[in-house]
């Protein structure tokens, strides 16, 4: 019998989910869709890979469907497209925060629930959202096994001294510390990396997730050894929306000073910053490289700055260079930012091959560059798919 792992992505207004079908050798996406507008107008809507719409529903307006009432709809949906014989085997949820206990993917109990709810404070934001789904199904089908999988548990590789903010110990002990983030999609690049280039698998290599949120990973043999997302997302680059790192002094400044309080910075820095406050026209690189505004110039210029600063960083992290890789929505599908990064980092031995950008090859770095370049298309969902699968027929 065929079984298929439901894959389970939880925002706060939304829950996207992929199935994806066991063929023992390949997991294969064989349904995704969302429902959107949860507390608002909710709508759900499930697809065929290829894009062709399979299932749509709208509530009223109004309806305060909610993650549980969504999960309910999409468990349902899903269960009663089972008549072929296949099972459902269970669901991998991303969870942002593992804190420093959880190392890897786990599976879900009250227990563990309990837990991973106790890192709420360290992400506010996304926690609650990601866990909500796991309680109810938890509560629902007790049956179908839940997995967790987080995005901070692929870091836990770094050493000490990446981990550590230079504040008294008690607050490390505390869980005041650097985390790291994307790590599910830095876990997939490091996963495909040998069956692309074997020096780039075992050897230096930086890994640039350029999305609507942005970081950078420094790969030693596949293993994170540093990454410029720290405590909380926000730490490291310039994004849409967040400011990437800041002087800590610039928080008390806009308390103290201009009266701000912890909701006012923290909508300001996830928010209001980034490429849209510095452009103030758009969080949208594809609007910004468009225009012609000279803010629009300057949020660019300090997006590729900045990812110039942390290539120098890691490099020096790493005590080398061997390969770089851009990977999401930026990455993937920007030739000119691309452009922009490689010819910044001449200095650590990187010669792009201009026709290769362009025309959107997996390896863009030209012959004679020491450092080889790669753009691959990063998959969040099939590395939760694959840690279910593991987990949950080991
Ligand atoms: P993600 O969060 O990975 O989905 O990435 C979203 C970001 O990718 C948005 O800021 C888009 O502006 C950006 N993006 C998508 N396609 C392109 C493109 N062709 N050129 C520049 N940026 C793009």
């Amino acid at each position: 019998m065929t079984s298929a792992i439901l894959v389970v992505n939880a925002g706060s207004s939304s829950i996207k989910f992929s199935l994806f079908m066991d063929r023992s050798d390949t997991l294969d996406l064989t349904v995704r869709g969302h429902v959107e507008g949860l507390f608002t107008a909710p709508r759900f809507v499930s697809k065929a890979p290829d894009g062709t719409v399979k299932s749509e529903k709208s509530w009223p307006a109004g309806d305060v469907l909610g993650h549980a009432g969504a999960i309910d709809h999409i468990i349902g949906h899903l269960r009663s497209g089972f008549g072929d014989g296949s099972r459902l085997l269970g669901i991998g949820h991303r969870v942002v925060h593992g804190g420093k206990a959880f190392k890897a993917p786990v599976r879900v109990d009250a227990r563990v629930l309990s837990h991973l709810e106790a890192f709420i404070p360290l992400a506010p934001l996304h926690q609650p959202h990601n866990l909500a789904p796991i309680r109810r199904a938890l509560e629902r089908v007790p049956d179908l096994p839940q997995v967790a999988c987080f995005d901070t548990s692929f870091h836990r590789t770094q050493p000490a001294v990446a981990q550590t903010f230079a504040l008294p110990a008690g607050l490390r002990e505390a869980g005041v510390m650097r985390y790291g983030f994307h790590g599910l999609s830095y876990e997939y690049i490091a996963s495909v990396l040998p069956a692309i280039d074997p020096v780039a698998a075992n050897g230096r290599t930086i890994v640039l997730h350029l999305g609507n949120g942005a970081s950078m990973c420094a790969l030693a043999a596949g293993r994170s050894v540093d990454s410029t997302m720290g405590f909380t997302a926000v730490e490291g680059l310039p994004m849409g929306t967040r400011s990437g790192s800041l002087d800590p002094g610039v928080i008390l400044y806009l308390k103290d000073q201009l009266a701000m309080d912890a909701r006012d910075i923290e909508d300001l820095i996830y928010n209001k910053s980034g490429l849209l406050g510095v452009s103030g026209i758009s969080s949208d690189m594809r609007t910004l490289l468009a225009s012609e505004e000279p803010q629009a110039k300057l949020a660019i210029d300090l997006f590729v700055y900045r990812i110039r600063c942390w290539l120098g960083a890691l490099t020096a992290a790493l005590g080398g260079l061997d390969a770089v890789v851009f990977t999401a929505g930026i990455g993937e599908n920007s030739p000119e930012i691309r452009s922009r990064v490689c010819s910044d980092a001449g200095w650590l031995g990187i010669k792009m091959d201009d026709a290769a950008n362009v025309a959107g090859h997996e390896r863009i770095s030209a012959g004679t560059s020491r450092v080889a370049v790669f753009v691959v298309p990063t998959n969040e969902e099939l590395m939760i798919a694959r840690h279910a699968r593991r987990l949950l027929t080991q």
